[in-house]
């Protein structure tokens, strides 16, 4: 690595699944990296004992690398800034907690949950927003040894100087400008001396030498506290850009009811990696290049500068349209593979005509299901409307379709030149008997290859039960 190289990194917490933003979040780190031969690494923040899991980080490795992205560094791969999950390193951040006590820059207080809650309720009914109120800020060393005589355990506060300002340029928002005055002091180690949030997230990034922090907009209010820190500790700051939210139809952050499932929830419908990247790189960032976009011509389009500031819109409409696109694409294999569950019931012999026939038609696996039943099942039964149809094309219409389909072996040219022949339709008049006679339905793929693929004892059973 030279000095140069670009160091970006995804830090989630492993508190949960996976959900788009924060896959948006990685994808857009990575191809940061990617596109300038720099490093990505993925830090896990799990010094919330309570709410991490192990469960929930191996799924989060598992979705990131199922979304195609790859990390030189992490808990999995090991690094040179080992190790990659924050709850190893207490021992790390103890050194640095205590340059921040020894300075006078940080403090303990021994206020306890139910003293700062009393304290937020107070400020917050005197209409003002809610702060830390410098209770344990000046204690002598006296007052201290006697809170800890009484057996309260400190946890070690951040003292903020007043009357200074915080300023820095922020990619996505330009440059920022925050009052110390509106930021109160904040806490660096909890009682049970795990390292907080706003602490460990930016002491990792310059100990794991990150020049590049993208992460989420909800993020932007923490960034002037967690410059502070690093200021404190001589560290130095990478540059931050926070993207916009991403929120549903209705312009209200994203959530389940918006029909955005986990990225595990994606991927079990059957959504191919191809098409969620290609979704989420158009939320909140807008590339010069159109289309369906590999790796690497997507690392290649990927433009800091393009990154927007308005809510970016997750759109179902979108994603499925990104994944016909990929579904198209498949390989023949790899069509099969995608969807073997649903390819169980085709004949093997069948199954390359089957997958040429629906391929146009199919989205998800569930289709090709649906397909297959339609194509190697019991005879469709008609609605209504499609008996009508049928007896109005009449039995001779389905004597000859019968006839020629067993002398044809389901040709459907041949098939239709007897009807045609026989009862002298053409058209919609002539397709359109056919096709609910064989399918049940009136519509789906080309008529012609689904029939090659259709057992020919079938195809000749659903014609000739009309023709009587
Ligand atoms: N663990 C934080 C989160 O998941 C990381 C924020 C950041 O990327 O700096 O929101
Ligand atoms: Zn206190």
């Amino acid at each position: 690595m030279t000095e140069a190289t670009l160091v970006a990194r995804f830090a989630p917490s492993p508190t949960g699944a996976l959900h788009l933003g924060n896959a948006r979040t990685a994808l857009f780190n990575f191809l940061l990296a990617r596109r300038s031969g720099g490093h990505f690494i993925l830090r896990i923040e799990d010094t919330d004992a309570e709410r991490s899991s192990d469960a929930y980080l191996e799924a989060l490795v598992e979705d990131l690398r199922w979304l195609g992205l790859d990390w030189q560094e992490g808990p999995d791969t090991g690094g040179h800034s080992a190790p990659y999950r924050q709850s190893e390193r207490t021992g790390l951040y103890a050194d640095f907690q205590e340059r921040l006590l020894v300075t006078g820059a940080a403090y303990p207080c021994y206020c306890t949950p139910a003293e700062l809650e009393l304290s937020r309720r107070t400020q917050l009914a005197a209409g003002r927003p809610p702060r830390y109120a410098g209770t344990c800020r000046e204690l002598t060393a006296a007052q201290r040894r006697d809170r800890e005589a009484h057996g309260l355990v400190p946890t070690l506060r951040f003292r903020v100087q007043p009357g200074a300002e915080v300023v820095f340029d922020d990619i996505v928002h330009g440059p920022q400008r925050f009052a110390t005055d509106d930021i109160g002091d904040f806490i660096v180690r909890r009682a049970d001396g795990s390292a907080a949030f706003f602490f460990c997230n930016a002491v990792d990034d310059a100990l794991m030498g990150v020049s590049h922090v993208l992460r989420g907009e909800d993020h932007l209010a923490n960034t002037p506290r967690q410059l502070l820190v690093l200021k404190a500790l001589g560290l130095t700051a990478p540059t931050y850009g926070h993207v916009s939210m991403i929120v549903g139809d209705d312009g209200a952050p994203l959530s389940k009811r918006h029909g955005a499932p986990s990225l595990s929830g994606l991927r079990e419908r059957g959504y191919l990696a191809l098409a969620v990247r290609n979704h989420l790189f158009r939320l909140g960032h807008a590339p010069a290049v159109q289309g369906t976009l590999a790796i690497d011509a997507m690392a290649e389009a990927f433009d800091i500068g393009r990154l927007g500031r308005s809510p970016a819109r997750f759109d179902l409409v979108q994603l499925d349209s990104w994944q016909k696109e990929a579904v198209h694409g498949l390989t023949d294999d790899a069509f099969a593979q995608w969807a073997r569950a649903a390819l169980a019931a085709v004949p093997p012999a069948e199954q390359a005509a089957f997958i040429a026939a629906v391929r146009p038609n199919v989205v998800f696996p569930d289709d090709v299901a649906a397909w297959a039943r339609v194509v190697f099942g019991d005879a469709p039964s008609l609605s209504e409307a499609g008996v009508a149809v049928v007896r109005d094309a009449g039995g001779a219409f389905f004597g000859a379709a019968a006839a020629a389909a067993a002398a044809s072996g389901n040709d459907l040219a041949a098939i239709t030149a007897a009807v045609r022949e026989a009862t002298g339709r053409k058209g919609p008049a002539l397709y359109k008997p056919l096709r609910l006679a064989l399918t049940g339905l009136d519509h789906g793929p080309e008529l012609a290859p689904l029939l090659r693929a259709m057992p020919r004892a079938k195809a000749r059973e659903r014609l000739i039960r009309y023709a009587g």
